[in-house]
């Protein structure tokens, strides 16, 4: 039963019977929808699985499985709802975690980089001074940043922003599925959302360095 638990951890990326990602969901949860036959599974080649049908396919190396009475069963990457037809959400939610993807986990004064610990949300106008959490009003910053501006407003400390702090209009799904790790079977899904394009600029690892020609 080893593989349990690396099968279990592992997400499902869910997408409506017209092939656009909707939703990120656990193995678990995708098992009960494809049990249920409201979801197939998509296979690499996205061709559409019951679960009888997902059941006999043999787990590639490469797979997350979960262990059942009758053997490994793979976990599909993918999930496609049956009848579900409707678009993915647009509007992001303006929470913590949402703010620092939008200013790719970068401090909106320094322009340092760092792990979501290390930041915190400034109030660009402060929230002592009536400044509301807005998404234009909210930026991710450093702590040693946000301690230097302190109940100040940038003009006051003599600071800047890198950028006007906007809404992002990258379609939810993405936040939610975005990581340097997720399968890549997911990405013919995701290049598609509104802001696809905007997001994985922000996001993109810099470019393997190209082997030098002699
Ligand atoms: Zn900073």
């Amino acid at each position: 039963m080893k593989g349990t638990f690396r099968g279990l951890a592992s997400q499902v990326l869910v997408v409506n019977r017209n092939l656009q990602a909707v939703h990120v969901t656990s193995a678990r949860r995708a098992f009960v929808l494809l049990f249920t036959d409201i979801a197939r599974a998509l296979d690499e080649a996205w061709a559409a699985h019951t679960f009888d049908a997902w059941s006999a396919l043999t787990p590639r190396p490469e797979d997350p499985v979960i262990g059942t009475s009758r053997g490994h069963l793979r976990v599909p990457r993918v999930l496609q709802l049956v009848t579900y037809d409707r678009l993915p959400r647009t509007t992001i939610r303006l929470t913590r975690r949402n703010v620092f993807l939008r200013d790719a986990h970068t401090c909106q004064y320094c322009g340092r980089r760092a792990t979501p610990r290390d930041l915190n949300l400034d109030h660009v106008h402060p929230r002592s001074r009536g400044g509301p959490m807005s998404w234009e009003n909210v930026v991710c910053s450093c702590r040693v940043c946000n301690l230097r501006k302190g109940g100040r407003t940038p003009v006051e400390a003599n600071m800047r922003l890198l950028r006007k702090p906007v809404r992002p209009r990258w379609s939810p799904v993405l936040a939610l599925a975005f990581a340097p790790d997720r399968p890549r079977e997911w990405d013919p899904f995701l290049s598609s959302l509104p802001g696809a394009r905007e997001f994985g600029a922000l996001w993109e690892e810099p470019a393997e360095p190209v082997a030098e020609s002699a």
